[in-house]
């Protein structure tokens, strides 16, 4: 089965599961206690805490291990709500991850503004200084890179914009740590990111704050700011596979395999539309309207020919309507329906884009087929 579906989880990489394994069988210990050979795992933890912070060009007292993207965002505006006034609002963009719209709804209700995109999905920074001044804001939240379509959001200039009115601002960079370069991360006061996005293993992530901040009470762990005891396996794991995504760069060769997927689509399917062809977009995804057919018959019909493609965010999965992200583009509910997500990694090859695209002909042509004999039947 060729997989394009790494928006929602990647392959664990060689090098994440090694240091996994390794440190699972080695290091199992728990950090926090007297023995010598548990301080040997905690001086690891330290370590790679330094390491990943290196990476991000960010402090290593502001970086806390947690256990995904989701509890980070929800850690986030958890904190800032006990200790922002409690008129103040926040600000986000309307295609954020649902684990930043609904954290944002639950901490600041009636209290979360959006910023309009003009249905190009992008914020415009010169709309952001003027809404800074109109009200109390908590925080801003814009992510830099969406899980749906790949559009890339002008978050460092929107980091630059709060520092100068002195707002918080916190990015989910969940979809673009990995994949793009991560040495600016600085200019964000809260940040969040999953190792498994980008080759890591599951249930862990990371949470850029102030090192004053703390969000889960009980033990003394991540000196007092986030209380459980530390998932070393699961970091030395998310470390192993950020260290290999930076190593490999960012090779054109992918970004012109999708390119030339997107071309010999619309070349076989007349009417497809690509999400957001125009703007700057991450190198592994389109995100694809098609002329006809709902994305659940396309995502059937592809995975019956070998192809893992999915509708769209998997967070979104089972829920009724269509995605905010689309409706933020200006699309109706009947349009969201038929949009397809791939997204393909640093492993997928040109010859699986181009296999991609072939199975998209033939599905197309089966689909229109299965409605035309569905016709005759029903008459
Ligand atoms: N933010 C973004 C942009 C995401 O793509 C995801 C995962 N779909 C998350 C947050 C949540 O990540 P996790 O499920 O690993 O907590």
């Amino acid at each position: 089965m060729a997989y394009f579906d790494n928006n929602a989880t990647t392959r664990p990489c060689e090098g994440a599961l090694v240091s996994y394994s390794k440190a699972l069988s080695g290091d199992w210990r728990n950090p926090s206690a007297p023995s010598s050979a548990a301080a040997r795992v905690r001086a690891k933890l330290d370590l790679a805490r330094e390491q990943l912070a290196t990476c991000l060009g960010v402090s290593p007292d502001t970086v806390s291990f947690t256990s995904g993207a989701t509890e980070s965002n929800n850690a986030v505006f958890s904190y800032i709500s006990r200790h922002a006034s409690s008129d103040s609002r926040v600000l986000l963009s309307p295609v954020e991850h649902p684990s930043v719209r609904e954290a944002a709804r639950r901490y600041f209700p009636g209290r979360v503004d959006e910023l309009a995109v003009g249905g190009s999905e992008i914020v415009d920074p010169s709309i952001l200084a003027p809404a800074l001044d109109a009200t109390e804001v908590a925080l801003v939240s814009v992510m830099a890179a969406n899980n749906e379509t790949g559009v890339i959001q002008p978050w460092e200039q929107i980091a630059e914009i709060c520092r100068v009115h002195g707002v918080p601002f916190h990015c989910d960079a969940t979809q673009w740590l990995g994949k793009l370069p991560s040495g600016e991360f600085d200019a964000c006061d809260y940040l969040s990111a999953s190792a498994h996005k980008f080759g890591g293993v599951k249930g862990v992530g990371i949470l850029k704050a102030p090192a004053e901040v703390s969000f889960i009470v009980g033990g003394e762990q991540e000196v007092g700011r986030r209380a459980g005891t530390e998932n070393f396996p699961g970091v030395a794991a998310m470390l192993a596979a950020l260290e290999e995504a930076y190593s490999f760069g960012k090779a054109p060769i992918l970004e012109q395999a999708r390119n030339a997927f997107e071309e010999s689509l619309r070349a076989s399917i007349p009417g497809v539309e690509v999400l957001g062809e125009n703007l700057s977009r991450l190198w592994n995804v389109s995100a694809l309207l098609m002329p006809r057919f709902e994305n659940l018959r396309w995502v059937g019909k592809l995975e019956k020919m070998g192809h893992e493609v999915s509708t769209g965010s998997a967070c979104a999965t089972g829920q009724d309507g269509p995605s905010h992200v689309s409706v933020a583009m200006g699309f109706s509910s009947e349009q969201a329906r038929r949009v397809v997500r791939v997204s393909g990694s640093r492993e997928t090859t040109p010859a699986e884009w181009s296999s991609l695209a072939d199975a998209f002909r033939l599905a197309y042509a089966e689909l229109q087929a299965d409605s035309s004999s569905y016709e005759v039947v029903s008459i």
